[in-house]
């Protein structure tokens, strides 16, 4: 019988409800303090920037939240997602180890940000806001949520990190597609940029600094809310439909990982895929070690501390305790955007904390590296922040061909790489550089601490 390399859900197959890893973690996560007074926030303080059902899941101790229909027949354009059996990497690496991956790709933006863009504009529309507005560093946020707003009949405004928006025209020309207005970040049109212009007219913005001018603006409209992309708890909540997923297909392949890699930015599609899998581990029914990969030019989990910080780089956030490069932190213009935020997902950081996953930090060159294997092999290009998570995959790959341990290996492929070329291009050409991130640079940006 010939071995099988996809696997496909039925649409029956869809999850009906996501999952929130907080239920069975043996503590909850640190709350979100108000920066005043270094409170809890509380409903009331989020209220101008979220919908009450969003602040809910934020705050939700429950183990399954339902999913809405409305957003489960949006999700039906291209959920389930294939799980792939990568053998052709597998062979070409000559590894007795057998290589998983779950394709995000085959979302309407070629990410998994629609995963949790959906349902977000979904709740916001359903309580009456008209307008969200976002950052998007990479594009892929930006997308997603321009796409997901005009499911619902919202307008989207998103600023755009500057030097994204002068090196992906194409990306910006994809939220134009779907509806959005798109700012390039700082901009004249918030406080916070016009701070940043004064001292700095050229200067090439930062994912912080986005977040402060969309949340600015949201704050200031009644009738506006903001969308965050990652590190949230209902964020990454969404995500676990491809865990899920992948928990159903493995099943179907009849094997069990021993390890999960993922890449973080934000750490939501880490999350996505890891937290049913932990929720396997914790209850004994499995025992695969979870590895997170970052990049060694923004090594949030690996050199950042674990400390209260805001979320932007203006301070207007409520304060997150988790695992930051502080947040003035500006990573060096990696190609991997969409992994240069300064902070960590709370919920990851902590999980962290508890010994309950690994991280690992890589330049960007082993990862191009990666990505070229894999796509040479596999046909398929990777965004540049999963071969992040392609390259640890390698790593243990070729481990398992010194000892010959027939170890099953599952990451999440989070993205293609189809408005990323120029990145590949930056690789092929020679000209890709790792910058290495001194330790007098992190710690002038963690003296900053709030
Ligand atoms: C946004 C993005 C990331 C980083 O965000 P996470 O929340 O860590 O997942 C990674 N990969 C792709 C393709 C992205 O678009």
């Amino acid at each position: 019988m010939a071995e099988r390399t996809k696997y496909i859900l039925d649409e029956a197959d869809l999850p009906t409800q996501w999952y929130n890893v907080v239920s069975d973690l043996p503590e909850p996560p640190p709350p979100p303090l108000h920066p005043g007074t270094r409170e809890p926030v509380g409903p009331e303080d989020l209220a101008p920037l979220f919908p009450q059902a969003l602040i809910a899941q934020e705050v939700s101790t429950e183990r399954y939240v339902d999913i809405p229909e409305e957003v489960r027949e949006v999700y039906r354009l291209w959920r389930p997602s294939p799980l792939y059996r990568a053998r052709r990497l597998e062979k070409a690496l000559g590894t007795p180890a057998r290589i998983y991956y779950k394709y995000e790709g085959v979302s309407p933006v070629g990410s998994h940000k629609p995963n949790t863009a959906v349902p977000q504009a979904f709740y916001n529309a359903a309580e009456g806001v008209t307008r969200l507005t976002t950052e998007t560093g990479a594009g892929q946020w930006g997308s997603a949520l321009a796409f997901a707003c005009a499911q619902y009949g919202l307008e989207c405004e998103v600023w755009q990190v500057r030097a994204s928006y002068d090196q992906k025209p194409y990306r910006k020309l994809m939220m134009e597609t779907f509806g959005a207005t798109v700012h390039p970040s700082p901009s004249a049109l918030t406080e916070s940029g016009r701070k940043i212009l004064a001292d700095d007219p050229d200067s090439p913005g930062s994912l912080g600094i986005a977040i402060s001018e969309a949340v600015e603006q949201a704050a200031a409209d009644p009738n506006a809310r903001y969308a965050l992309g990652s590190v949230l708890n209902h964020v990454l909540m969404h995500q676990t439909v491809i865990g899920e997923e992948a928990l159903k297909q493995f099943e179907l392949a009849g094997d069990t990982p021993d390890l999960l890699v993922g890449c973080t930015g934000g750490g939501s599609n880490f999350g996505g895929l890891a937290f049913p899998f932990l929720r396997e581990k914790l209850a004994g029914r499995m025992n695969p070690v979870i590895r997170a990969v970052e990049p060694a030019a923004c090594p949030t989990l690996t050199r950042g501390t674990y400390a209260y910080d805001f979320g932007d780089t203006a301070g207007l956030t409520p304060l997150l305790k988790m695992h930051t490069l502080g947040h003035g932190f500006i990573p060096d213009p990696i190609h991997a955007g969409g992994l240069r935020y300064h902070g960590m997902s709370p919920l990851i950081s902590h999980i962290y904390e508890l010994g309950l996953i690994e991280a690992l930090a890589v330049g960007q060159q082993e990862c191009f590296a990666a990505g070229v294997r894999f796509a040479r092999a596999e046909g398929i290009i990777p965004a540049p922040e999963p071969t992040h998570a392609l390259a640890a995959c390698i790593q243990e790959a070729l481990r398992c061909k010194e000892t010959g341990e027939e170890k099953v290996i599952l990451t999440a492929l989070c993205g293609h790489a189809h408005l990323d070329l120029p990145a590949y291009g930056a690789y092929l050409s020679g000209e890709m550089v790792d910058n290495e991130l001194s330790d007098d640079v992190l710690a002038a940006s963690l003296a900053e601490l709030p």
